[in-house]
């Protein structure tokens, strides 16, 4: 047998050795080696469980979010989690971003770049090996391969023998079912880009856009070519984290290890346990560890970059120790410094306290104080924005009674999906009145500005002053935009802004 040819264990789930050879030799770091095939096998155990449900979350999330409604009133839409591109708005929930107010996405990313930095150093790769999309929808589609064409040495005699009538049949029915699958995730994606029941209604009745077609074909062959073929090598050859990860792990970090200080020397055969002479330790060379990696590696090599932390390795091995009557945990969740330890026969266990010290403590003093400083801005933040631009020609009139006057181009924006009316006032200048451009026949110290929901209304102004109240060529003064209506005029609380300006006149 060469180095990467795999045997097959004859009875799936007992202890039969599975002469595997793990694709993490030497060879495989080459600059280009071939693909070998993994084949994981089933397994069952806490960590499984855990998978499980977490993908049911997770795809959960993906799939039905779209189609959670909202009621944010009649003039913003109904779609708890929409990126409204024509409208360049996002909506979540309450929330609603406008696209001034990206500070906040960016924050977004930060919270979840500084999360991902407090992940690894606590418990390693665990976004590789729970959550990832890659992780979840590999295990989705070996789910599937496992269901049509059985565990691991089913999977393997059918992929060596000839092309026959059952064989054709399961391969057909699986790459339908991942085709399904593919098409569900990629159609998924564009519904968090338009109203989901009217973009459905559209894609299946031929009506919608063209870019809704082509994005899930793109997404349907990415993830058909990811989690059916690539696998593996997506995480080993095409993603960053792994390098990356590797910076952040320290001796403290949770990490998948496997107790080599009890497990060797390994052997095959139950007669040499350690009762008997020679001396073996724990491990019985079975293999089954290696059989249930996705990534097709043997954790008793040591930390590798392939590893993604799935931790069904130990799955495997705790139910090989229970059958064979060794304690649990030979393969388990440690630190590289609670094995330094062990190597000098002063083991201590692992538990929840490893994860506490001083790094994961300041990445999550870090990430609170981002979480607080954007709740605080989100919930504090201006639903009305004011900008104020100065006629360029002329700077200033000077009128038949002597009074000098100034134009300007001023902006409202109305951030609530609702309807609101601004009262425009003058502060800073002494007798100043105003009109607009449309209503010039009134000047007064305010102007009324109806300004529909979520829109920006523009108004052109004529500001009106006289020379003996002035200072000189320029004068500051600042509007001020205040709510109005019935309440607010008597009494109740107004969201308000003012804009700095300058009223020009002659030296
Ligand atoms: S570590 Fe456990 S599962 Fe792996 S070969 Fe040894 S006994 Fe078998
Ligand atoms: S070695 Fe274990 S934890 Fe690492 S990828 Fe393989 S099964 Fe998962």
């Amino acid at each position: 047998m060469n180095d990467t040819s795999i045997s097959v264990d004859q009875h799936d789930g007992d202890l039969a050795r599975v002469d595997v050879a793990p694709v993490n030799a030497k060879e495989h770091r080459d600059l280009y080696k071939s693909r070998v095939k993994i084949f994981p096998k089933r397994v069952s155990g806490s960590f499984r469980r855990l998978k499980w449900w977490i993908m049911l979350v997770t795809l959960g999330i993906y799939y039905l979010a779209p189609w959670i409604r909202w009621d944010r009133g009649a003039f913003a839409p109904d779609q708890a989690i929409l990126v409204d591109i024509a409208n360049r708005r996002f909506y979540f929930f309450f929330i609603e971003i406008w696209p001034q107010e990206f500070v906040y996405l960016t924050g977004l990313l930060i919270m979840a770049g500084v999360a991902l930095f407090l992940v690894t150093s606590t418990v390693g790769r665990a976004w590789c090996g729970y959550t990832c999309p890659q992780t979840v929808w590999v295990d989705l589609f070996l789910a599937v391969e496992s269901w049509v064409d059985g565990d691991r040495n089913a999977r393997m005699r059918l992929d060596k023998s000839d092309w026959t009538f059952d064989k054709i049949r399961k391969r057909g029915t699986k790459h339908f079912l991942w085709l399904l699958i593919s098409v569900a995730t990629g159609g998924a994606w564009i519904f968090y880009f338009a109203d989901a029941p009217s973009l459905a209604y559209g894609f299946i009745t031929g009506t919608a856009p063209t870019i809704a077609y082509t994005t899930v074909a793109i997404l349907t062959a990415t993830t058909y070519l990811f989690a059916g073929f690539m696998r593996e090598q997506v995480c080993t050859y095409m993603c960053p984290w792994p390098r990356i990860q590797g910076a952040m792990i320290d001796e403290h970090s949770l990490i998948v290890t496997y107790q080599e200080w009890r497990g060797e020397p390994r052997s095959a055969h139950l007669k040499t346990k350690p009762e008997n002479n020679p001396p073996a330790g724990d491990c019985i060379d079975c293999n089954q560890c290696v059989a249930v990696c996705p990534m097709g590696i043997d954790i008793r090599d040591g930390g590798q970059l392939e590893c993604i932390t799935c931790a069904l390795c130990i799955d495997a091995c705790d139910t090989v120790m229970e059958k064979i009557g060794r304690p649990k945990g030979l393969i388990a969740y440690s630190t590289t410094g609670a094995q330094e330890q062990a190597e000098t026969g002063d083991y201590v266990a692992t538990n929840w306290r490893a994860i506490l010290h001083y790094r994961t403590l300041i990445y999550f003093a870090i990430w609170s104080l981002a979480g607080l400083a954007m709740l605080y801005g989100l919930l504090a933040r201006d639903r009305l924005d004011v900008s104020v631009l100065h006629d360029r020609n002329p700077l200033f009139v000077i009128l038949s009674d002597g009074s000098v006057r100034n134009g300007y181009t001023i902006k409202i924006l109305n951030m609530l999906p609702e309807p609101r009316t601004f009262r425009l006032s003058l502060s800073g200048i002494v007798s100043a009145t105003m009109y607009t451009a449309e209503d010039g026949s009134h000047p007064s110290r305010h102007v009324d500005v109806d300004v529909p929901p979520d829109q920006l209304r523009s108004l052109r102004v004529l500001v009106r002053a006289d020379p003996a109240y002035l200072s000189g060529e320029s004068t500051s003064f600042s509007f001020q935009v205040r709510e109005w209506n019935e309440e607010i005029s008597r009494g109740g609380d107004a969201e308000q802004a003012s804009y700095e300006a300058q009223f020009l006149a002659a030296p």
